[in-house]
């Protein structure tokens, strides 16, 4: 396979106070798991910024300049909304993380790469059009979808989140639009609240799974390969995007789901065989959480491993 590998040294500038568990160690911990031998063939680029195109297709330009110049200068932080914080490098972290998604969108459906992972932060998934919460300010998820709708001709686009929390932006962002269709397994009551069974969009284009605390990798992936990948199917998308958390991992300090780094290679291959009947093997994933430094570089480099085939 070849799967390309999406970073940039910028994501290290968007700071957070000491004990917040958004840290630039995340990206390290993942690119460091990444230069063993198992991943010499993976095509590695560096991101660029979304344009003011492909944002606005998301967000409105008034809450993409309220980011913009919210954010303080020199080594100051400032709180936007309870613990999302904004630091001098978040506002250009931020813009990279969108347009890895949307570059990763024109590769793969491009056939220049047959999948392709974004190690970025900050992430996405909590973010509504006008809404930063959660550590997240803008929704790349979402910016990825509506990209390979507008550039790409994707008809419809399938996301599909495994992020120990859910992801309440991309939902509301979709929730009356029947050419995406929302999957989202996490964990029952924990933040943001949202997620219950009964939120089920327009037609069904959306579908939640919350596992109660204490889930392990067979639960989720029972979840995944009994209601999510058939549905997946159904809907038969263009492009299959992952909001790829890891933070349901038993070592997180966030949730409190069970799964081992291993449980993230057998979900992604579970994944990318559906992408091969409906779309032409076309993924496109997206990091999201994952907090405990050491599980998120393992996770990842599971997650990566299986889009490259092994
Ligand atoms: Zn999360």
């Amino acid at each position: 396979m070849r799967t390309l590998f999406l970073s940039h040294p910028r994501y290290r500038d968007h700071l957070a106070p000491e004990n917040h568990p958004e840290q630039p160690e995340r990206i390290v911990a993942i690119e460091r798991q990444l230069e063993g031998e198992a991943f010499q063939h993976l095509i590695r680029d560096t991101a660029r910024p979304v344009t003011d195109t492909e944002i606005q297709r998301i967000h409105p330009a008034a809450y993409v300049d309220h980011i913009r110049i919210q954010a303080p200068h020199d080594g100051l932080m400032m709180s936007i909304s309870s613990d999302t914080i904004l630091s001098n490098g978040t506002y250009e972290a931020a813009r990279l993380a969108s347009g890895a998604a949307c570059l990763a969108v024109d590769e793969v459906m491009t056939g220049l790469v047959d999948n392709a992972f974004s190690a970025a932060r900050p992430p996405g998934h909590h973010a509504s059009a006008r809404q930063a919460m959660g550590f997240c300010f803008f929704n790349h998820a979402a910016i990825a979808a509506r990209h390979a709708q507008a550039a790409h001709g994707a008809e419809r686009v399938a996301i599909v989140d495994f992020d120990v929390h859910h992801g309440n932006g991309t939902q509301n962002i979709f929730y009356s639009d029947r050419t995406v269709f929302y999957a989202s397994i996490h964990q029952a009551q924990l933040f943001p609240g949202t997620g219950e069974t009964s939120e089920t969009g327009i037609d069904g284009n959306i579908l939640n799974l919350p596992l109660g605390a204490g889930a392990n990798g067979a639960a989720v992936l029972e979840a995944m390969t009994g209601a999510v990948l058939p549905a997946v199917e159904a809907f038969r998308p263009d492009l299959l995007v992952l909001s790829a958390g890891f933070d349901a991992h038993f070592r997180d300090p966030l949730g409190d789901l069970n799964l081992v780094e291993a449980d993230y290679g057998t979900l992604t291959r579970a994944l990318m065989e559906v992408a091969d009947r409906v779309c032409g093997g076309r993924v496109v994933s997206l990091l999201e959480g994952g907090y405990d430094i050491d599980a998120l570089g393992l996770s990842a480099a599971a997650h990566v491993s299986a889009l490259m085939g092994h």
